[in-house]
């Protein structure tokens, strides 16, 4: 059983229901619906396609819509032609409404002359192309080029180091909140948080907003600003998720940095119960190429021995020539990272950690431990909402979990996080009919066999009686042992 998780960006490459389908035969978790691009009725489109696909293959299939946040653009360019910008020329970024040329561009953040002073340094491109302010006005920052390359439109302006006054949910992003609360999908992803406050606002409407029965859709922080490292604990503690976005982070700050800030995020987030994902280039050249280079492989699967919940494909299956293989490839390269599991993610990663006082930490690291005593591979959670299988995910112990739980929200949802397969089951109304319905479940899935001894828990299940417990079970004797 597969323990890491992918996530696959979904664009024109890859949203018909045969590529979909295809992407999930090969090893499909999640889904990345990327709101900077396309309108809200296309991904409605590509939304119902996913679920038709889940429902076909009978799959759990997470879907997480990311919102655009903050970007600050280049304008459009004359007759919507690239430009070539040469070093050691002049190039101005102005807040006037212009067609572009190779002398100027506008932009969509007007106040970029009030933030900007002379010799600081504005990125365009993800960096590609690299300027130096030489003179401010009130419509005009005017700059030398530094690194020249081709400008097209609608391109990213960093301004690294620089703290922007403005908010991580833009009025486009409320408003795609709003209809992604329609959608039925498990997780949100915010772009350019700053601190924890971005997080609780979010998380607030995502519950006033929230429809499902049980549990909601979580959110995941994503952290690509220098300023977030900054405010990293605040963010965790205020966030269900975050992702390590390397594209904008490597920008904001600087490459060299991005491996630095990718394993402190994941030992964070973990060791605060959170889930994680590691996402950006990570097989950028299949976007062209039906082979990934080694170099890629070898990141894949260091941030799988990392500790990452999920390893994110974004333009390789979105525009890329190779969506099914990319996906294909990374299974391949998870499977290889995970036979050779370091000893640290093979004894429970945090039970060398001072005690928390948090009772699902005990109940966990109790299951961890139980499953070592009796020597078996595998604990079964019954979730109601998926807290407690997230729970006990984040204790890493390498143990095969079953998350059993009621709704198909719940078990799609479960998909994206470590180690963690869920299955439905339905829920008797007392704690004996749950745990012999649960049995079944687990039997049908062909995931355990009679005469097989597991382990079985719970934190708290409302109306059944069943609260905090690590039971021992044989499939098919019908008691827990003592
Ligand atoms: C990133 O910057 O790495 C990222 C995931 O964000 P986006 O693709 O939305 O720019």
């Amino acid at each position: 059983m597969r323990r890491a998780k992918i996530l696959a960006t979904l664009g024109p490459a890859s949203n018909t229901n045969e590529i979909i389908e295809q992407m999930m035969g090969a090893g499909l978790n999640a889904v990345r619906i990327n709101m900077s691009h396309g309108t809200q009725e296309e991904h409605a489109a590509t939304i119902k396609k996913v679920k038709q696909a889940a429902k076909k293959l009978d799959r759990p299939v997470a879907i997480l819509v990311d919102l655009s946040g903050p970007k600050i653009r280049t304008g459009h360019l004359q007759d919507a032609k690239p430009v070539t910008l040469e070093a050691g020329a002049e190039f101005v970024i102005t807040s006037r409404d212009i067609q572009g040329s190779v002398k100027e561009v506008s932009t969509n953040y007007k106040e970029i002359p009030k933030l900007v002073k002379k010799d600081d340094k504005i990125l365009l491109d993800d960096g590609a192309i690299e300027l130096k302010v030489t003179k401010v006005t009130k419509t005009d920052v005017t700059t030398t080029v530094v690194n020249g390359g081709t400008l097209s439109e609608r391109k990213g302006i960093n301004l690294p180091n620089t703290k922007l006054p403005i908010p991580s949910l833009t009025e486009k992003d409320r408003k795609d909140l709003d209809w992604a609360m329609t959608q039925d999908v498990d997780y949100i992803a915010l772009s350019f948080v700053r601190q924890g406050s971005d997080c609780r606002e979010v998380r607030d409407i995502i519950k006033k907003l929230n429809t499902r029965k049980w549990g909601r859709p979580l959110l995941v922080a994503k952290i690509e600003k220098a300023e977030a490292m900054e405010n990293l604990d605040d963010i965790i503690a205020n966030t269900d998720g975050v992702m390590v976005a390397r594209g904008d982070l490597g920008v904001e700050t600087s490459p060299e940095l991005v491996p630095v800030y990718q394993k402190r995020i994941i030992e964070r987030a973990v060791m605060n119960d959170k889930f994680v994902i590691t996402a950006t280039q990570m097989l950028q050249s299949m976007i062209e190429s039906p082979r990934p280079t080694r170099a890629e492989a070898s990141d894949v699967a260091n941030a799988v021995w990392d500790g990452t919940d999920a390893v994110m494909l974004s333009a390789e299956t979105a525009a890329g020539e190779y969506p099914v293989e990319s996906v294909a490839t990374m299974k391949r390269i998870i499977d290889t990272a995970e036979t050779v599991q370091t000893t640290k993610l093979k004894r429970p990663f945090k039970f060398t950690e001072a005690p928390t006082g948090r009772t699902s930490q005990a109940l966990c690291k109790a299951a961890a431990y139980c499953a070592r005593e009796i020597k078996t591979e595998k604990v079964a959670v019954f979730t109601e909402s998926g807290l407690m299988a997230r729970r006990l995910s984040s204790v890493r112990s390498g143990l095969s979990t079953f998350a059993l739980t009621n709704t198909d929200e719940v078990r799609n949802q479960l998909a994206l996080i470590w180690g963690v397969e869920p299955l439905c089951h339905e829920a008797g109304t007392t704690t004996e009919a749950m745990l012999k319905d649960g049995e079944k479940t687990l039997i049908k899935a062909k995931t355990v066999e009679k005469g097989e001894t597991i382990v079985m828990m719970a934190g708290r299940l409302s109306g059944l009686g069943l609260s905090s417990s690590v039971i021992v079970w044989t499939i098919g004797e019908n008691v827990p042992r003592r």
